[in-house]
């Protein structure tokens, strides 16, 4: 770690730039606790000043002027500096929220793979010609998909730039131009992108602006900003909510990437060594701290014993320590709160009747205040807390089913619809499950695996819209149709058509 703790400004209109505040917002490193890095506690009147940039972005013909092939090029270029800067904007990434380093790596040099696939779609989508019914075919009528505007996007701690590139690749591949409220505990590795993006991809002033700061005094003077045209937020169900009704009053589309609390469900053909990993993977790999985390494992009554002894098992010898280690499996939980908020659903499904079968406590021999062993709570009925309630931490809940259509309806017994997993060798029963389960993604013997061609988004509460293939690029498009009159000819003014 650094022994000075740097500051950074804002970054507006191509440059770094102080706030109008004078208070900063510390950024701690999650392992020890150490603050290696300061950013600006952004202000309602820096938003305005971003989002005017980003206007005058739009409609410069430095940006807004570009050809789909122009911006194309633009793309391939911040995927090719992308490539280059992958090592340290993984390390920043990891500073920031204490994910491993071996994560965080091979998120950033897969960051370049978005901005190549939306390039793509840049040079291949294609208009569309609509055939009206009318007399002689006297109309040449076409559809033109056109930039919404300038974007509005905030988003969480948690893999703070894939889930930008998530918005920001599709959103640049349609002509937008972006204001970028990143979380307050990880706002470093966006100013570093946006410079990058900037100096050394070649990336217009204005297109790409970074304001950080708090969600009241940054992120809701974004969201409900009269010359925003479109949001685009990943965060908590309840924030989504909030976000989505003042969107909804403003009129503005807002694309929603909310919370889950996600199914993964255990068969008894399944392979039951693939299984424990695809648990684990679900649920410890990134401290838990992943909307698509499997933190619900229902396991069928014949294979359940068998199943929670070797899932603890695995659980017991997973390695902790500092996230910047390429042997660390599990790094610490991202910062004091959200370990609280995890030890108290751990108390409270232990009071409300399930069993803890290992974990719950803060290791003795790591330093900090951020680690908490992998936790596994067996004996967990459906409505409990725990069960019901997104903790985002390293806190698996085992519940048991006796056939497929009880599993099924237990784990369509929940608000969220992010994700689900199922495991089995019965391929019918793979895909009857995947058919009716309640969720924007489904994995079938695998688990957390993403990809910028593969959309990806929640059913109920756990969002609107999708990211990722192309209808991610469509949330930045709006669609106008134009009728041209071939006839020479404009009739009876009375009727319609
Ligand atoms: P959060 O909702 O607390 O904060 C998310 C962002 O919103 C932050 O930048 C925050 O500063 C900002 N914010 C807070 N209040 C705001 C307001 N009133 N107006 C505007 N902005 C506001 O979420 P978090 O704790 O940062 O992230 C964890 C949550 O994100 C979990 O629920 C997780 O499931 C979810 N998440 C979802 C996805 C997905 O793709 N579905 C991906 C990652 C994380």
């Amino acid at each position: 770690m650094p022994e000075e703790s740097r500051e950074y400004e804002l970054f507006i209109n191509g440059e770094f730039v102080p706030s109008d505040a004078e208070e900063r917002i510390d950024v701690e490193y999650p392992y020890d606790g150490s603050v290696w890095a300061s950013v600006p506690a952004g202000t309602p009147s820096d938003v305005d000043r971003a989002v005017a940039s980003a206007r005058g972005a739009f409609k410069s013909e430095e940006w807004g002027g570009l050809t789909p092939s122009e911006r194309a090029d633009a793309l391939h270029r911040i995927a090719d500096v992308l490539d280059d800067y992958a090592d340290e904007l993984a390390e920043l990434e990891t500073r920031q929220n204490g994910k491993l380093i071996r994560e965080m790596s091979s998120q950033m040099s897969g960051l370049g793979g978005w901005f190549r696939y939306y390039a793509g779609q840049c040079q291949t989508r294609e208009g569309r010609t609509i055939p009206v019914e009318n007399k002689n075919g006297q109309f040449h009528t076409y559809v033109r998909e056109e930039p919404r505007g300038v974007v509005g996007a905030v988003t969480p701690w948690n893999s703070p730039l894939l889930l930008t590139t998530f918005k920001l690749a599709p959103a640049l591949a349609a002509g937008c131009t972006f204001v970028h409220k990143p979380s307050s505990y990880t706002p470093v590795s966006a100013l570093r992108f946006a410079e990058l993006l900037h100096e050394e991809a070649g990336l217009p002033a204005g297109v790409y602006n970074v304001v950080t700061g708090s969600g009241s005094d940054a992120g809701d003077p974004l969201v409900t900003h009269d010359d925003v045209d479109k949001v685009a937020f990943t965060g908590s169900t309840s924030v989504g909510r909030q976000i989505s009704a003042k969107a909804g009053e403003a009129l503005v589309p807002a694309s929603l990437e909310l919370g889950g609390k996600s199914p993964n469900v255990v068969f008894p053909s399944a392979n039951l060594d693939n299984v424990i990993n695809g648990v684990i993977k679900g649920i410890f790999a990134a401290t838990g701290q992943t909307c698509l985390a499997g933190s619900r494992v229902f396991v069928h009554e014949a294979v359940a014993d068998e199943f929670i002894d070797r899932f603890v098992d695995r659980a017991r010898d997973i390695e902790l320590g500092d996230p910047m280690d390429s042997e660390t499996e599990m790094g610490p939980v991202a910062f004091r709160d959200q370990w609280e908020t995890d030890v108290s659903y751990i108390q409270t499904g232990v009071e409300e009747g399930a069993t803890l079968s290992f974990g719950g406590e803060q290791p003795d021999d790591l330093p900090g205040e951020c680690f908490l062993q992998p936790t596994i709570l067996t004996d967990v009925e459906n409505d409990m807390t725990v069960a019901q309630e997104e903790i985002f931490g390293p806190v698996a809940s085992v519940l048991t089913f006796g056939d497929e259509t009880e599993a099924l309806e237990l784990a369509n017994e929940s608000q969220f619809g992010l994700a689900a997993g199922v495991w089995t060798e019965d391929m019918r029963q793979a895909h009857r499950f995947a058919n009716q389960i309640e969720a924007g993604t489904v994995w079938v013997n695998e688990y957390r695996t993403l990809s910028y061609n593969a959309p990806f988004g929640g059913y109920k509460d756990s969002g609107l819209g999708r990211e990722n293939g192309a209808e991610g690029l469509e949330e930045y498009l709006q669609t106008k149709t134009v009728w041209v009159d071939l006839s020479g000819e404009v009739d009876d003014p009375f009727k319609l058509g």
